[in-house]
């Protein structure tokens, strides 16, 4: 192939690149685009849907989420939702599943409810499930191996009927087919060809160097993962970033354990390590649990090498190992990273997992689930040396030059379209480009997301149906321990009948 000079060059053809792709062939009068990915096809690596969870985070059962991350990541997640439907992607790259974040045990329950109150306006499509409810609902979360109760007072706060599935790797795929369609636009796409090296050109704009051709641009954005920042730093920029790949991994039930989406209460300190059940959409609704997290040293799952390009991303030095050691100086977090090395032990993982998982399932046993061999990928976290510490979400590297690194840990799949919009508009004021506003907000977004509607009523009224019972629960318990006798029961842990 000759070389070949393009308006805009994406390195990486993953879920961030190809959206960028859709959004600058569809949305702007750039003529030119060229896709360079290493591996023989798109989406290969976190973007394919055996990687993920293949979860839209809008931000309704996401509990580490703050009412003003949701309302962003509400408004960018519903881009993806209107870009299927506009194409008819129904049941086939986007689906429906119930879903619901799950509260076990008073302070939880406690919690939910006090969210509930906090999210219900951004997200009036919420509703309350108390146990009685979830008996119909979601029947596992409820029962123990003995068809028994579970004893601890639940709560469930979710939906029913919004979507809530996407097959990322479907999705990346349709992007590509949509941007090449814009006739005004010559997107290219090469495979198989792995950037070693980006330039600056003496005359103007980036040589992208590959093992066989160079490719010219006036701009560049590198949407490669984790491979993003190991670029970066070869050309000197992001030299105060570290990546930490962070390895999650399933198990898989036989059967559809679940009937939807049941998601745990997130530990704020660590955004990647709550155990959830999905129904996974490529083997016929089964129930997934996961993600697990784990500290890999390499930067791809599952393909050969890149160990040697995670020590070059770490650039180990006295401020990454001052940020690893406040990382791994708080317990939760030490017993975290321990335990999930031990996810990854044969034998020993299935009965350590089976102990989380069971806080979702009483009645979960070992024969009903396996190791998902072959599903899984790395989210490329990052460390910021100067302030020592783990950045929780994506990174960004603007160079001011013509020139972007993204790194995407989750939900970096749920915000691709909201990440391309950003770089789009960018790259067309930087390029002096046409951006056609007007077009992109009536295809992709409905408008203002934060309107506030009437409180749910009804909604309220269980949620303090479910705090009444907690609390005459808990007062029949002190006037027994008091006053009266102890009865049979006397030393179980209080509960509710909720
Ligand atoms: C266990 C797990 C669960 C997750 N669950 C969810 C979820 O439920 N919902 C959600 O929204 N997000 C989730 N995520 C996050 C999501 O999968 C990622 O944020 C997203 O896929 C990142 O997409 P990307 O295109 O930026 O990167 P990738 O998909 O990693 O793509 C990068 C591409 O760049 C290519 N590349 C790399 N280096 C080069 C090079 N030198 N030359 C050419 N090409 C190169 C790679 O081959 C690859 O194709 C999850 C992630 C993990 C690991």
């Amino acid at each position: 192939m000759a070389n070949k000079n393009f308006e805009v060059i994406i390195v990486g053809a993953g879920i961030s690149g190809t959206a960028l792709a859709y959004e600058l062939a569809r949305y702007t009068d750039i003529k030119s685009i060229g896709i360079i990915e290493k591996y023989e096809d798109i989406a290969t690596l976190n973007s394919c849907a055996t990687s993920n969870s293949q979860t839209i985070h809008v931000g309704d059962i996401e509990t580490n989420y703050t009412l003003q991350k949701a309302a962003i990541t509400k408004r960018t997640a519903k881009m993806v939702e209107k870009y299927c439907l506009q194409h008819h992607y129904q049941n086939e790259i986007l689906f429906s599943h119930q879903k619901m974040a799950l509260g076990v045990g008073k302070k939880e329950v406690e919690f939910l409810l006090h969210r509930y109150e906090e999210f219900f306006e951004l997200f009036p499509y919420l509703e309350v499930w108390n146990k009685e409810r979830l008996k119909e609902l979601e029947p596992r979360v409820v029962f123990d191996e003995d068809g028994n109760e579970r004893k601890d007072d639940i709560v469930g706060i979710g939906t029913k009927d919004q979507w809530t599935t996407v097959d990322f790797g479907k999705l990346s795929k349709s992007f590509l087919e949509n941007a090449k369609k814009e006739s005004n636009t010559d997107v290219e796409l090469f495979l198989n060809t792995q950037v070693l090296n980006i330039k600056k050109s003496k005359k103007r704009g980036y040589i992208v160097e590959t093992k066989k051709d160079k490719f010219y641009a006036d701009f560049v954005v590198v949407d490669a993962g984790a491979h993003s920042l190991f670029l970066a730093h070869q050309m000197g920029f992001g030299l105060n970033l570290g990546c930490l790949p962070v390895a999650g991994s399933f198990y898989m039930t036989n059967e559809k354990m679940l009937k939807g989406k049941v998601y745990m209460i997130q530990n704020p300190k660590l955004p990647f390590a709550a155990l959830h059940g999905d129904p996974d959409v490529l083997a016929n609704g089964n129930t997934r649990f996961g993600p697990t997290a784990l500290m890999l040293p390499k930067l791809e799952r599952y393909k050969k090498g890149t160990y040697m390009d995670f020590w070059k991303t770490l650039r180990f030095d006295k401020n990454i190992a001052i940020a690893l050691w406040k990382l791994l100086k708080e317990s939760d977090i030490r017993n975290y990273i321990f335990r999930n090395f031990l996810f990854e032990i044969p034998f020993i993982n299935k009965y350590l997992f089976l102990k989380d998982a069971r806080k979702i399932v009483p009645s979960l046993k070992l024969s009903e689930f396996r190791y998902a061999k072959g599903f899984g990928g790395v989210r490329p976290q990052v460390l910021n040396k100067d302030e020592q510490k783990l950045l929780l979400g994506e990174a960004s590297i603007y160079t001011g030059e013509g020139l972007i690194f993204n790194m995407t840990p989750s939900p970096g799949a749920t915000s691709c379209l909201g990440n391309a919009e950003r770089d789009m508009k960018y790259i067309a004021k930087y390029l002096g480009k046409n951006f056609n506003e007007k077009k992109f907000n009536d295809e992709l977004t409905d408008g203002d997301y934060c309107v506030l509607p009437e409180p749910v009523i009804s909604q309220k009224a269980i949620l303090n149906l479910i705090r009444a019972e907690i609390q005459r629960t808990e007062e029949k318990y002190h006037q027994d321990l008091h006053v009266n006798k102890p009865t049979d029961d006397f030393w179980d842990k209080p509960h509710s009948k909720i």
